[in-house]
Parts: C-alpha cells; sequence; structure tokens
C-alpha cells in the first residue's frame, strides 16, 4: 500500500488542486475590455443582452439581472411579498443565503430536512411544516441537481405558496427536459467565480410572470419606476420625471460584468459537458470503493453539476471526516465542506434554532466532502484526485 503523505508519503500530485476554479480565456478578457472602452458602464445595452441570453437559454419569459446570488434571493422574496412574521420553508444543507433571504424581509426560515440519498429537499418534510403563516418555499437544487420540482409545484399549488427555486449551483440542468429556470416561479442564479458562468459576482431572477418581474425590477433599483403605466402622477411634468413606489435597493449589475456574462454562457454547453464528462468518471471510479457513498440522482434530473461530493462510510473507515480531509490536503487536493447546516450558526442559534431539527442533514453533513470539479480540470487532475480518494481510503479501510 503507498503510504500517505500526511505520514512522510510522497503525495499524489506536487502541485495543490482546489475544488473549483472558474475559467476565464481571452474572449472573455477581450469582451470586457471592449465594454470598458464604450459609453456605458452599468445601466447599459449589455445588461439587457445578457438577461436576453438567459431568457433565450432557459426559454423562461421575463430575466431581471442582479449583482449577485444573494441579492437575487433577497428581490425574489421582495417580490413574493415575505412579510415580518410570514414563515418561509428551506433546506438547512445549503450556503446561508437561501435562509438570509428571507430573514432580510422579516420572515422566518422553517428548516424542512433532506432526503438523506439525493441531500436535496424531502418534498414529504416541506409538508409537514406549512402553517398559516407559510408563503413561500426556497428549494436548493443542491450541487446542482434538480430538486423534486413537479412534487414541490404541487404543494406549493395546493397551500398557495410561492415557489423559489434556488438554482445558484444548477444553470444547464434539466429537469424532465426542461431548463431550470422555466420551473418555479422565481430561479435565482449566482455567478460567482465558483459557479458554472461567472461574472465576477453577479445574479439573475427568472420568471415567467409579468407581475413578478415587475417588482423584481423595482426591488432591483431603488423602488424607482421610468414605467408611466405604474405611475400615480399622471400626466406629470416632463421627460425627466420618474417616480419611487416602494422602497427598493441598489442591486443593479454592471455592464462590464454582464459583457463577461455572456462571453461565458457561450461557453456554457462546454463546461457543462466537461462538468459532465468529470462526474461520470468519478462515479464509475468511487462506486467500486466501499468507504465512499455516492450522492443519488434522480431520473428526472440531466444534472450539470456544480460540486461533486463523496460521503465517508465510517462503517468502513477508522478514521475521523477531519483525519480524511487532512490527509487529502497532504496529498495536495484540497477538499472543502458543503455545508455546515445553516440553523448550527451562531446567529441562527441566538434565534432560538436548535441542533436535532433536520436529523438527515446533520448525520449527510458529517461524512461529507466536496472534491475538485471544474471545466478546466485536465484527465490527469481527474486521475490525481481519484488516486488520492483511493489511496486516503485504503489506508483508513477498517
Ligand atoms: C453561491 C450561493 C448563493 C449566493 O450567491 P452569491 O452570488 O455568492 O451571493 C446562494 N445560494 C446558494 C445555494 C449558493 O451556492
Amino acid at each position: 500500500m503507498e503510504k500517505l503523505a500526511v505520514e512522510g508519503g510522497t503525495p499524489v500530485r506536487s502541485t495543490k488542486i482546489f475544488y473549483g476554479h472558474q475559467w476565464v480565456d481571452e474572449s472573455d478578457i477581450e469582451a470586457v475590455a471592449e465594454t470598458l472602452r464604450s459609453d456605458f458602464l452599468t445601466c447599459g445595452p449589455k445588461v439587457n443582452e445578457f438577461e436576453k441570453c438567459l431568457t433565450d437559454y432557459t426559454g423562461t419569459k421575463y430575466a431581471a439581472a442582479v449583482s449577485n446570488g444573494t441579492a437575487a434571493l433577497h428581490c425574489a422574496c421582495i417580490a413574493a411579498g415575505i412579510k415580518p412574521g410570514d414563515e418561509v420553508i428551506t433546506t438547512p444543507l445549503t450556503f446561508a443565503a437561501s435562509a438570509n433571504c428571507a430573514l432580510y424581509c422579516g420572515g422566518r426560515p422553517v428548516f424542512a430536512d433532506v432526503n438523506p440519498e439525493t441531500y436535496n429537499i424531502n418534498p414529504e418534510r416541506i409538508r409537514e411544516k406549512i402553517t398559516d403563516k407559510t408563503k413561500a418555499v426556497v428549494a436548493v437544487d443542491f450541487t446542482g441537481q434538480a430538486v423534486e420540482n413537479d412534487e414541490i409545484r404541487k404543494i406549493c399549488a395546493e397551500h398557495g405558496l410561492i415557489f423559489i427555486e434556488d438554482a445558484a449551483h444548477a444553470i444547464a440542468t434539466k429537469y424532465n427536459g426542461h431548463q431550470v429556470g422555466t420551473l418555479a416561479d422565481m430561479t435565482c442564479f449566482s455567478f460567482h467565480p465558483v459557479k458554472t458562468v461567472t461574472g465576477g459576482e453577479g445574479g439573475a431572477v427568472l420568471t415567467n410572470n409579468e407581475s413578478f418581474y415587475k417588482n423584481l425590477l423595482l426591488a432591483r433599483s431603488h423602488g424607482i419606476t421610468h414605467d408611466e403605466s405604474m405611475m400615480e402622477e399622471s400626466p406629470h411634468e416632463g421627460p425627466w420625471y420618474y417616480e419611487q413606489i416602494n422602497l427598493g435597493y441598489n442591486y443593479r449589475l454592471t455592464d462590464f460584468q454582464s459583457a463577461l456574462l455572456i462571453s461565458q454562457m457561450k461557453k456554457l454547453e462546454k463546461f457543462s459537458a466537461r462538468r459532465k464528462e468529470i462526474v461520470k468518471k468519478y462515479n464509475e471510479a468511487f462506486s467500486k470503493i466501499p468507504e465512499i457513498i455516492v450522492q443519488k440522482e434522480i431520473p428526472q434530473s440531466d444534472t450539470c453539476r456544480h460540486l461533486y461530493i463523496i460521503r465517508l462510510n465510517f462503517d468502513m473507515l477508522r478514521c475521523s471526516r477531519r483525519e480524511f480531509f487532512d490527509a487529502m490536503s497532504a496529498e495536495n487536493v484540497q477538499c472543502q465542506i458543503h455545508y455546515v447546516p445553516v440553523y448550527w450558526f451562531p446567529y441562527y442559534k441566538h434565534l432560538g434554532y436548535e441542533k436535532g431539527l433536520c436529523p438527515a442533514a446533520e448525520e449527510i453533513y458529517k461524512g461529507i466532502m466536496s472534491i475538485p470539479l471544474y471545466p478546466k480540470m485536465t484527465d490527469e487532475d481527474v486521475d490525481d484526485v481519484i488516486h488520492a480518494v483511493r489511496k486516503v481510503a485504503e489506508n483508513y479501510r477498517k
């Protein structure tokens, strides 16, 4: 057996590889430079052009580009009319922003447990959490796998809830042949550099509903409108006139970020295909290692995976997760953990949330680890990661 690097052996690779990395090439840089030389740095034509890329790609009616994925979720909650006292059901196995967006509106996040095999929110657990105060569901396509859209839509329809899909991980994923973006009442994307396409920062909310769309635009830009049909004062003083009719924010995306995103969208199919290729290799390799549990895929989801998560089978390992993580790091494969259950954080604890709320999510959390997955990985990189996982698992085998 090969000696672990953490115990003085030779590492699998000589340079560190990280769990995620953007792919920005010369055509992206040229697109940004061209926009920087143009008349508009913000509020210009590139923003609309990027929004059209999103609606064309997904087949959705409207897209509102915003400054980041968190702003997208906040705008969606505003458009959904979340008010103090309202409850919003979400998953604990996510980035904090999926729950924070309800708090921004004075609402209360309610955590529904996940499916122990897919790690996505369990529709049955959503049903159990519905009360008179429930207004919306924020369901996260965790790792890029689509949530059980049909079931969640049905529950939302039955109870008059608004379905917000946090698809920060899931651009290019399809559910029953339909692009993520067209499925929920509102779908939120993030364009942070670790996500599948990037604007440095950036986000968007997609919807087929005109009324939500109008409210998203107001939330994005100070609650100000230039649309005469929405104004109170009519006729008004002149062409300079606009009205603030709500309290909104400045959540706008710039034109040079939009230019980068338009350029990135041209490569989305290539990015997606490469991610799928790597996931296939990983699935094949890890299904043969009994110490590793592979995330289950539902057949409805044609997934463009953002994260690849291995789960440690502690029945067969004599190490802790921390020891496995440190051993991988010594092999020069830098993993990450996605995510600490949101309600475990001190801020949530102080709001009264207690450990034990979602036992399946907590159990999954104890054994998960995100390994490198990004389209720029070479075949050698992929082989190195598989080699490192196998090496560490064999060394710690019971
Ligand atoms: C990244 C992410 C967000 C937030 O997006 P930002 O662009 O970083 O604000 C929200 N939800 C999930 C699930 C994410 O992964």
